[in-house]
């Protein structure tokens, strides 16, 4: 897709946010570049989705800026100003990124192909026949081209993830964001939707997943960070990480989950 750009495609600065009294991200600096994937662990309740919802404005950060591809999300640079965005202007920034989910959430009356068209042609207002063919196109690259005509009650868990996959692929996203994307599959459904994740990643796509999938990460992914109690504690190339960690509590925390 993109693997020939270079720079940055995600930076986030000194991102803070909170709920209530808790603390949830306390300083978060990273740059992920183009085409970079970048596995997220960390133990549950220290932030992780948080972050990625943050990253595409479904929540507002208390401190410090996040930018995507050069754009500060969810604010306008005017004359070194800040301004924020219309809802309008943050649907589309949004558009750019695509989000999975543990749950799929696709639309159970729709069949897959109008699960994965109905945002191209509602939000992006792409004719109809035309998102049709880019949708038939994104199911195939996800395995599913025999399954167009499937309602998601007819599908494997796998393989509605693959459509809701599919689907994000289909707004032709600059970025993929992946919350715990097999954590809600039996076990013998993890691989395939693995399988896709790593073909997007072959195709340059940046991508930042939050997984406990360490297989994956020891694979496909350019960088593992770990995050715990909002900050980045420990991050880099999967060998460092994994073999030869300089924290303890990516020690602790591997001792966990390997
Ligand atoms: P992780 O994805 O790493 O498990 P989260 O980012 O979901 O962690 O949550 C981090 C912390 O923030 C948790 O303590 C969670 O309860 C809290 N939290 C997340 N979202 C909200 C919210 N909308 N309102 C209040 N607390 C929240
Ligand atoms: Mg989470």
């Amino acid at each position: 897709m993109q693997s020939y750009e270079t720079g940055t495609m995600i930076r986030c600065e000194d991102v803070h946010k909170r709920f209530g009294r808790t603390e949830v991200l306390r300083g978060i600096t990273c740059d992920i570049a183009k085409g970079e994937v970048v596995v997220v662990a960390g133990p549950s309740g220290s932030g992780k989705s948080t972050l990625l919802r943050c990253i595409n404005h479904l929540e507002r950060v208390d401190k410090g800026r996040i930018y995507v591809d050069g754009q500060p999300v969810g604010y306008r640079e005017v004359n070194g100003k800040f301004v924020e965005k219309s809802e309008r202007e943050v649907a589309r920034m949004r558009a750019a990124i695509g989000m999975v989910f543990q749950r799929f959430n696709l639309f159970p009356q729709l069949t897959a192909l109008g699960n994965v068209t109905d945002a191209p042609i509602h939000v992006r207002k792409i004719g109809r026949s035309q998102a049709m063919e880019a949708g038939r196109a994104m199911l195939q690259k996800v395995g599913l081209g025999d399954k167009i005509d499937s309602y998601p009650g007819q599908l494997s868990g796998g393989q509605q993830q693959r459509v809701a996959i599919a689907r994000a692929l289909a707004m032709e996203p600059k970025v993929m964001l992946f919350d715990e994307p097999t954590s809600a599959l039996d076990p013998e459904l993890v691989g395939e939707v693995l399988e896709v994740m790593k073909s997007l990643a072959r195709d340059g796509m940046t991508m930042i997943v939050v997984t406990h999938e360490m297989g994956f990460a020891r694979e496909v992914a350019d960088r593992v960070m770990l995050i715990d109690e909002g900050i980045i504690v420990e991050e880099g190339p999967p060998e460092e990480f994994f073999n030869n960690p300089s924290h303890d509590r990516t020690k602790l925390f591997l001792s966990k989950i390997l």
